[in-house]
């Protein structure tokens, strides 16, 4: 289902370039709503990566406590909040679970 959205979410950004206000229909140029919604979905990504980086996560192998860049943090694969991350201390690549710093 939610690739049937993102597959529609280009057509539908797309179809809606143009405005209707009172009689008068004015056309808008794709890059009018693909450029603000490109610099939206940036500054959502960029400020929950910021949110991401302030957690610690903890390695399931030898259990180190390491803070993530914020864009490594906003690009990791994830389930539920556990995020895959390299870790520095031991070098095992796998999900490691957040925890609020100072825990
Ligand atoms: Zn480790």
């Amino acid at each position: 289902m939610k690739r049937f959205f993102i597959l529609l979410l280009p057509l539908i950004l797309f179809s809606s370039c143009n405005a209707h206000i009172g009689a008068q229909q004015y056309d808008v140029p794709w890059w009018m709503i693909f450029i603000p919604t490109v610099v939206f979905l940036a500054a959502i990504w960029y400020f929950y990566g910021k949110h991401l980086a302030k957690k610690e996560f903890v390695c399931p192998i030898c259990g180190g406590r390491f803070t993530p860049s914020w864009y490594k943090a906003a690009f990791a694969i994830h389930f539920n909040d556990d995020r895959v991350f390299t870790c520095p201390h031991c070098h095992h690549r796998g999900f490691c679970t957040p925890e609020k710093k100072g825990k």
